[in-house]
């Protein structure tokens, strides 16, 4: 049974008191979910280190929401690849929808930054997903392959080995409204496949996981999907009760199969 892959987003929150409390509670608890689950926590660039720091020891890993594609040089404001790995974050989240839309981020951009990233060995969480008139237009598929072909024709589909997907559409992040788990297993049997069938090699280790209002009462019906490999999880991964329920839940599925 292949483990779960579960990340939580913190987006723009947290402060040192918060997070101090809430890996305590972690590190207490998640040990009993780790042969099912690989946990990753994405923190605001400023405690990355600070998390590793704390949970390296128990095979919790560290995400980056973002990197700059320049290594080094004069780019105020920006965080290296090169930074990131010298503090031992392990993966990177790019192309989050917020990213897209509030910072112009485009595919071009975002194919630019899954190239460094794996070129330097760490693992891009990659997000993608349709806006809502793009749904209502029946567009997600070719919304998602748009998102997905820059990369595969630059790179070719061998490049998606060892890498994370996270489907995430735009009108069920933050909002409350979780898209249907049949409708998300579709759209990841769409995508694996697409990816697997883009050149001729068989694409190992290419998780992919539904990120859009997930919680403790509907993460079930997501987990129990075969081709759901993971979540990314936002507002519900602040609050470390909800989180550790999540995991306990993935953790009690792959327990019972
Ligand atoms: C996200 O921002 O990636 C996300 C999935 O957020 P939420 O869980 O709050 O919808």
């Amino acid at each position: 049974m292949k483990k779960k892959f579960i990340v939580a987003n913190w987006k723009l929150n947290g402060d040192i008191k918060t997070i101090s409390n809430f890996l305590k509670n972690l590190k207490l608890k998640a040990p009993l979910y780790l042969k099912y689950n690989t946990i990753i926590i994405a923190p605001s660039t400023i405690y990355l280190e600070r998390v590793y720091k704390n949970i390296k020891d128990i095979n919790i890993f560290v995400s980056a929401q973002d990197v700059d594609i320049n290594k080094k040089g004069a780019f105020t404001g920006e965080t290296s690849i090169l930074m990131l790995k010298d503090i031992g974050v392990k993966y990177v989240i790019i192309g989050h929808s917020e990213r897209r839309f509030l910072h112009n981020e485009d595919n071009k951009l975002i194919t630019e930054k899954f190239g460094l990233i794996k070129s330097l060995n760490l693992i891009p969480i990659l997000c993608i997903g349709e806006s809502e008139n793009e749904r209502k237009e029946n567009k997600t598929k070719e919304v998602i392959k748009n998102q997905l072909s820059m990369i595969l024709k630059r790179f070719g589909n061998k490049i998606f080995t060892n890498t994370i997907i996270a489907y995430e559409p735009i009108w069920a992040i933050g909002t409350g409204i979780s898209a249907d788990p049949i409708y998300v297993q579709s759209i990841h049997k769409f995508i694996k496949n697409y990816i697997n069938t883009y050149d001729a090699n068989n694409i190992e280790k290419l998780i992919v996981q539904y990120g859009g209002s997930i919680n403790s009462k509907n993460a079930k019906n997501f987990l129990e999907q075969p081709d759901i490999d993971g979540l990314l999880i936002g507002s519900a991964s602040l609050i470390y009760e909800e989180f550790l329920k999540i995991l306990k839940i993935s953790n009690d599925i792959l327990v019972n199969n």
